[in-house]
């Protein structure tokens, strides 16, 4: 069975066809002005942070900035555009922690662009929902599943996919 990570989850809350490219190493955020800006905002934004928090590995998936002590995941985004997704991103990191046996956790997500956070934490409904998010990316993972159609929304410009889903249109 393939690995799932967290940038499953988060694709999967944004375009399928985006999911099922990555999961086959179609891999082209290395090429994004977007993910460069982003990478450079976890960076800078809260410089002094890695002093105080802790990178962990779970399952995959990567978690930036975790505070061990008070059991949160922060988590830093330029734009609140694609907020859905990474809510889904940050509950999956509390489904992964509390897989792992943590007690309570509970995530922070920042967008110190715009100065505004938003507390995320896991309820009943959500663990089952991510049992269903899990399932869906199982079947865009088979070796059978086809390739999903383009979506045509403004945010596709922005994606590290758009020459390759547009090209020639
Ligand atoms: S460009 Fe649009 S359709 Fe293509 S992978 Fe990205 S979000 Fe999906």
């Amino acid at each position: 069975m393939r690995i799932i990570t967290a940038t499953h989850v988060k694709y999967y809350h944004v375009c399928h066809r985006k999911l099922w490219l990555f999961d086959r190493d179609l891999w082209m955020e290395h090429t994004s002005e977007a993910v460069q800006g982003g990478e450079l905002l976890h960076q800078t934004a809260y410089p002094q942070r890695a002093e105080r928090y802790r990178e962990i590995s779970l399952g995959g998936s990567k978690i930036d900035f975790y505070d061990p002590h008070r059991r949160v995941v922060h988590e830093i985004k330029s734009s609140q555009k694609l907020e859905e997704s990474h809510v889904a991103q940050l509950k999956y990191y509390l489904w992964l922690l509390e897989e792992a046996g943590v007690e309570g956790p509970t995530a922070i997500l920042e967008y110190p662009k715009q100065r505004q956070t938003l507390h995320v934490s896991l309820t009943a409904d959500d663990r089952t929902a991510i049992q269903q998010w899990l399932t869906g990316i199982r079947q865009l993972q088979a070796e059978e599943a086809p390739c999903p159609p383009t979506i045509n929304k403004p945010f596709c410009r922005q994606c590290s996919y758009y020459d390759f889903c547009y090209v020639g249109e």
